[in-house]
């Protein structure tokens, strides 16, 4: 991951690249409006629906926990609950272990993105393979996902076919149906030979003890078909009451993340094989992962843990378009990431403090947001803790002193008067210490100001 800040990540970023993410966030944004228009007369409503549904899920979370957890027992899942990212990787681990399991295939989950469950795999022997296209480029390059939904939104085909010839999946070729069919090939192999299947879960019903997985190409399926042991990494904030809130939750997802009616795979899934119910895993886990999530609950940001990871508040926003998701140096990028990353990151807040700034506060993002969070209040509320802990604030313009200017006409009617000369000595090559720091990753446009006086007074002789 990068060390600079998003703006100085952006500045240097390789033209291609930057226009891929523009052009794919572009255009899922318009797939998302055409539809929501075309289904819905009042799609905000639903949006607002969907806002206090999942607002009601986390302020109840205790009780529909809890009810989760015993109606997963029912069904014959074993529960774990892991508190922190390291506790979430031994719980798998010792799973695995527990039943001699060396070879996992995985479907695509933030939640193991963020605690890094690939490299805790690696250090204990056990081979992990993506089985999302997207995440399985990623890993064989050693790369890290661009956007929560569309990973690999920075590379076209030609770094693909690259990336399967140096990887031995056959020559050079870059037509897509290819490139498709030669990761199926490979994956059939890894499904068959795998001892367990690694998956998230967009929800889990607390009622039912249902969790419910979508995906695009039908991977979580064959991770759950084949292996005999399957193991779900849930965040504690996916519970929702009951079925019934998912035909809200599921017709805004399918729309907000990639602009379809519905995901082309939804599973509801029940539970390991039983005698009544003889498909499926013969032994299912479900961990529970904390992760900072309860101090986020308990803080004043906590309508972020509404958020159903749709990926529609990266696609719209202006910054994310041109700094990529790289740039926010977290796993979740974008408006999401601005919020969620300092608050996932909880005593090493400082090292993500500058992200809730690389925002306009445009509000586009408030305004797709599935879930109506309220985005920029959030990135507010982060940039006055950020100041409350007196951290560095390298993006913040000096204010005080345009405070001391803007208050004072006179000082003004001078400033406005003698600024023409910052086109003669530009204002960066002054020794202005305190100015320089906001100076060095910026240019300013020529000086245009001081007229408006002039103009008014000419006006008014008239
Ligand atoms: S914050 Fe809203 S728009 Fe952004 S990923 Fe989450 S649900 Fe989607």
């Amino acid at each position: 991951m990068p060390e600079q800040k998003v703006d100085s990540y952006a500045r240097r970023l390789d033209r291609p690249v930057q226009q891929a993410v523009h052009d794919n966030s572009a255009a899922g944004t318009e797939k998302r409006y055409g539809s929501l228009a075309k289904d819905f007369t009042d799609a905000d409503s639903l949006r607002r629906l969907a806002g206090a549904i999942r607002q009601h899920s986390i302020e109840n979370l205790d009780t529909y926990l809890e009810q989760a957890e015993a109606s997963l027992t029912r069904n014959g899942a074993h529960v774990h609950y892991a508190v922190t990212a390291d506790d979430a990787c031994r719980a798998v681990s010792d799973i695995l272990k527990k039943a001699g399991a060396k070879k996992i295939v995985k479907s695509k989950s933030m939640i193991s993105e963020e605690i890094h469950l690939n490299d805790h795999l690696a250090t204990q022997g056990i081979e992990s393979v993506e089985t999302d296209l997207g995440e399985y480029i990623i890993q064989i390059d050693g790369d890290h996902p661009s956007h929560i939904v569309k990973p690999i939104i920075h590379k076209n085909r030609r770094d693909i076919a690259r990336s399967f010839e140096r990887e031995g999946l056959g020559d050079y070729n870059d037509d897509p149906q290819t490139i498709t069919r030669r990761a199926r090939d490979f994956m059939r192999g890894k499904y068959l030979g795998a001892d367990a299947g690694i998956t998230g879960a967009n929800f889990v019903v607390a009622d039912t003890g249902r969790l419910v997985l979508v995906t695009n190409e039908g991977n979580s399926r064959f991770c759950l078909a084949a292996p005999r042991i399957h193991i779900a990494l849930v965040g504690i904030e996916k519970v929702i009451p009951s079925d019934s809130e998912l035909t809200v939750l599921l017709n805004l997802l399918g729309r907000s993340a990639t602009g379809q009616q519905l995901t082309v795979y939804t599973e509801f899934i029940n539970g390991p094989a039983r005698k009544d119910r003889p498909s499926g895993p013969e032994e299912m886990h479900v961990i529970f992962v904390d992760n900072q999530r309860s101090e986020i609950l308990a803080s004043n940001c906590r309508e972020i843990l509404r958020c159903i990871r749709c990926g529609a508040c990266l696609n719209v926003c202006p910054i994310y378009r041109q700094a990529t998701g790289h740039a926010y140096r977290s796993v979740y990028p974008g408006p999401i990431g601005a919020v969620l990353s300092p608050l996932l990151a909880g005593k090493n807040f400082k090292q993500l403090a500058d992200l809730p700034k690389a925002s306009s506060l445009c509000g586009a993002c408030n305004e797709v947001c599935p879930v109506d969070i309220p985005i920029p209040d959030l990135l507010l509320r982060l940039r006055n803790k950020a100041h409350e802990e007196h951290l560095p604030s390298p993006g913040t313009p000096p204010m005080a002193g345009f405070g001391i200017l803007a208050s004072s006409p006179s000082i003004w009617k001078i400033a406005m008067k003698t600024g023409g000369l910052s086109s003669l000595v530009p204002l960066e090559k002054l020794p202005l210490p305190y100015l320089s720091p906001w100076l060095k990753t910026r240019t300013l446009p020529g000086w245009r100001g001081g007229q408006f006086r002039s103009w008014m007074k000419s006006r008014n002789k008239k």
